[in-house]
């Protein structure tokens, strides 16, 4: 079992890719991550740009 990591990000209503601030590109079938986390960790690479300001 991996550990499963929620990624902080940005659906693009035009694309319906999801990018996250750690830079990976989810396609919409495919995003199965969970936005609000209850008991997933969230995801370090995001959590630190967000850390830095964000883009
Ligand atoms: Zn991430």
């Amino acid at each position: 079992m991996t550990t499963q990591y929620a990624h902080i990000g940005k659906k693009s209503w035009w694309s319906g890719n999801v990018k996250t601030l750690c830079g990976l590109i989810l396609p919409p079938g495919n995003a199965k991550s969970v936005w609000f986390p209850a008991f997933v960790q969230t995801c370090p690479g995001c959590l630190a740009v967000q850390k830095n300001g964000g883009k």
